[in-house]
């Protein structure tokens, strides 16, 4: 069976999925593009899917019976929209990170999609379909190290343009962490704190970093994740989970050591494309498994919901410089 995809977004990460779905998966093929920019469209029919009909309006991309699922890859503040019409229209969609730009706007996804009756939302993290995350998960899942008591992470870029803001280091950065961690530890947040040490020479004037956020969970586990998007040597992602009887930590990316000129060393990554190239792959193919079997796994709306809750909280304590709860509701049975 192939699924007939629909996309909406034809910028960097649309057409790396188009590429995905076009030359690396199974069982999908890309039938229908919009974007605001038509030429960014036409570009990608020349270049990659010359079968593919370009759609002037994104809601008759969603609404056209030949489409069997929905990629929602345009610019965050859109998404919201596009769901919900996903979701009216009784398709499925993988919708890029955010879900919606607010936690009510998640709110809106969720109880659409429990009043439609059925999961039809992916959202796109991608960390836990990375396999050094997937192998660090079921080394805590074996109990192997006890009960994990603390989580030191590090997100670091080799630097950002000057349009980066001191709340995107939560927004677009940290929200990959907020996501990945919950999953890791099966668990949820409680509060959050940021703190800002002294700030690096190398960032724009506007913008506070690095930054140190600090997260306790609901079974008290504390995690710390310093963010420092201007780090110069590289985009590295570090995970160190302590618990009760041993310690765990994310693997490497895959790298040659090499010895030469008196030095032993390995590469680190610069570009984070490169970082979890593999994780979208096995994110995006699970997609489209999931459309063919009509049964949803991988983060869901509800997860895409926690994740701006916890956002909310860390962007509110980036101003208050206190202690702020993480308040959630109860997860709906409908996502258990
Ligand atoms: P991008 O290069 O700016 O692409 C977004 C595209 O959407 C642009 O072509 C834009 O057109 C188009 N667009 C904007 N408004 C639209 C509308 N109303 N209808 C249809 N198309 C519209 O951005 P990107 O880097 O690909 O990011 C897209 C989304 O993916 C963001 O939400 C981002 O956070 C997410 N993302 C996730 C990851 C990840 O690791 N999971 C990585 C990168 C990006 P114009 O350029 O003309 O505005």
């Amino acid at each position: 069976m192939t699924i007939n995809i629909g996309v909406i977004g034809t910028g960097a990460i649309g057409r790396e999925h188009i590429r995905r779905c076009s030359t690396v998966l199974q069982n999908a093929r890309v039938v229908a593009l919009n974007d605001i920019n038509r030429d960014n469209c036409q570009q990608i029919v020349d270049e990659l899917t010359p079968e593919a009909r370009i759609y002037d309006n994104a809601i008759d991309l969603i609404n056209d019976p030949q489409v069997n699922a929905v990629l929602v890859t345009s610019w965050g503040p859109t998404h919201e929209a596009f769901v919900l019409a996903c979701i009216e229209a009784g398709k499925a969609v993988f919708c890029e990170k955010p879900l919606a730009v607010t936690a009510q706007g998640c709110m809106n996804i969720v109880e659409a999609e429990i009043n439609a009756g059925r999961q039809l939302v992916q959202v796109g993290f991608m960390r836990p379909y990375d396999s050094g995350y997937r192998a660090l998960k079921a080394v805590i899942d074996s109990g192997e190290i006890g009960e994990p008591l603390m989580l030191h992470c590090a997100h670091r870029n080799p630097e950002v343009g000057d349009s980066y803001t001191t709340d995107m280091a939560i927004t677009d950065t940290l929200i990959h962490e907020l996501d990945v961690l919950r999953w890791l530890l099966n668990d949820d947040y409680a509060s959050v704190q940021v703190i800002f040490p002294r700030k690096t020479r190398k960032a724009s004037s506007h913008l506070r970093d690095p930054q140190i956020v600090l997260l306790e969970t609901t079974k008290g586990a504390r995690i710390d994740v310093e963010i420092f998007v201007n780090c110069e040597y590289g985009y590295d992602i570090q995970c160190e989970v302590v618990g009760e009887s041993g310690i765990a930590r994310l693997p490497e990316p895959v790298s040659v050591q090499l010895r030469s000129a008196a030095k032993l060393s390995t590469t680190i990554l610069t570009d984070w494309k490169k970082r979890f190239i593999d994780a979208y792959d096995v994110e995006l193919q699970a997609f489209i498994n999931n459309v063919i079997s009509g049964e949803m796994t991988g983060p869901s709306a509800w997860d895409g919901y926690a994740a701006a809750v916890a956002a909310d909280a860390c962007v509110a304590a980036q101003t208050s410089g206190g202690i702020v709860p993480v308040t959630m509701p109860a997860r709906p049975a409908f996502y258990r």
